[in-house]
Parts: C-alpha cells; sequence; structure tokens
C-alpha cells in the first residue's frame, strides 16, 4: 500500500478475483509472479511510458495517483482523458485501465475502473458515467458503465478487505478454473483447502445433529 491509511484501489481487483489471495497478499505479503502476471507487468510498463500528452482539447495523464478520503482507497490510473471546454473548464474525465489478453468481461477489472473513477469524481468535483478497460493483445477497448451497481460492490469490496484486515485471517477458498492461473497456487493448495472446509462443515453439522 502506497499509504498504510488507505486500501490499494489494486486489491480491489484481486478481492473479486478471489478473496483467499487477497488475504495472502494483505496479510502475508505474498506475491509470486507468473507467466500471466509477469507479461502484465511488462505491458503496464510500456503503457505508463508515455507521460502526460496534449492534444487539442484533450489532456492524456498517464500513470495517475487517485486517492479518496472519504473511502479510504489510493492508487494509479493507467489512462485517463480530461477534456475542455475553450475556457478550458474541465467537462469530461474518461479514465482508461489498461490489462494484458484478450478482450473479456471481468468484474474485478471493472471493480477497480469504479473505484478510480469514485477517486476521480471526488477530487474534481465531477460525475463520471463511462470508462474501458483496454485489452493490450486484442487493441480493443471494453466499456464499463459506472453504475449504481458497479458501485456499490466497490464500497462492499473496501468494506470486505477493511474486515481481513481486522479480523487478521486469511479467507478459506475454493478450488475453480481460475487456481490453474493464479500465482499463488503452490502456497494456498486450493484443492486441499477445498477439503478441510468441507471436513470442517461436516464436522459442525453433525456436532449439530447431536
Ligand atoms: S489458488 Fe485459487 S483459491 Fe488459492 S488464492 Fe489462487 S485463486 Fe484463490
Amino acid at each position: 500500500m502506497i499509504d498504510d491509511e488507505l486500501i490499494s484501489i489494486s486489491l480491489l481487483s484481486h478481492y473479486y478475483f478471489c478473496k483467499r489471495r487477497t488475504g495472502f497478499l494483505i496479510l502475508e505479503d505474498r506475491w509470486q509472479d507468473n507467466e500471466y502476471t509477469s507479461e502484465g507487468t511488462i505491458q503496464h510498463e510500456i503503457v505508463h511510458s508515455g507521460g502526460k500528452e496534449k492534444r487539442g482539447r484533450k489532456v492524456i495523464e498517464r500513470q495517475f495517483y487517485v486517492q479518496s478520503k472519504s473511502l479510504g482507497i489510493n492508487g494509479f490510473c493507467d489512462y485517463i482523458e480530461f477534456f475542455y471546454d475553450e475556457s478550458n473548464k474541465l467537462t469530461e474525465i474518461y479514465p482508461i485501465e489498461y490489462k494484458h489478453g484478450e478482450v473479456r468481461d471481468n468484474l474485478e477489472y471493472q471493480i477497480q475502473l469504479t473505484a478510480q473513477t469514485m477517486c476521480l469524481e471526488e477530487t474534481f468535483n465531477l460525475s463520471i458515467k463511462e470508462g474501458s478497460i483496454f485489452y493490450i493483445n486484442s487493441h480493443r477497448r471494453f466499456e464499463v458503465n459506472i453504475d449504481e451497481n458497479l458501485r456499490n460492490l466497490t464500497l462492499e469490496g473496501i468494506k470486505g478487505i477493511k474486515d481481513i484486515i481486522q479480523n487478521q485471517k486469511i479467507p478459506l477458498g475454493n478450488y475453480s478454473k481460475k487456481c490453474k492461473k493464479c500465482s499463488l497456487y503452490d502456497e494456498c493448495m486450493p484443492k486441499l483447502n477445498k477439503d478441510i472446509s468441507s471436513y470442517m462443515q461436516k464436522i459442525i453439522s453433525d456436532c449439530e445433529k447431536l
């Protein structure tokens, strides 16, 4: 985290990918890069290398720091387009989050974008209705309507992360398709984890019948 008192926005993306992985990151500071995360890091470095740019009434900012004191979050936006009118008044903000891989509908990325948007709205006092996720490999934008549902899920995610910090407990996880791509697979042992969880549930259920 950049500031100890604020939650990093990138954790929200992890949280909606897997709560257990978020627990590992927060409480045990564990991170392992694998082929998927390393490729993403390299592609992000290329995106961030462009710096600030002015194109007519549009200003582009890359790796732009954002924060919201009211939500308790902070982080960086990959790419933002700021639009100004003739009197140089800011009229529109359009955030874009870059992701590697092919275009897909991933909730965790949409939550990350929504959290960035909510920070920008607080800072610039402007309403933002839309942003995009740009998939580097397919070179396509996936447009995201920043609606009430995404905003509520973002708030729930922030609360969930605060709960993990407060309880100091790594949540249990369930083995699923996405575990195959998770860089924490070896540490997590998700199949065993699921067995333990089922086993514990059976014991609790057996005890309740006594
Ligand atoms: S291996 Fe699966 S359950 Fe474990 S942290 Fe990764 S995604 Fe979560």
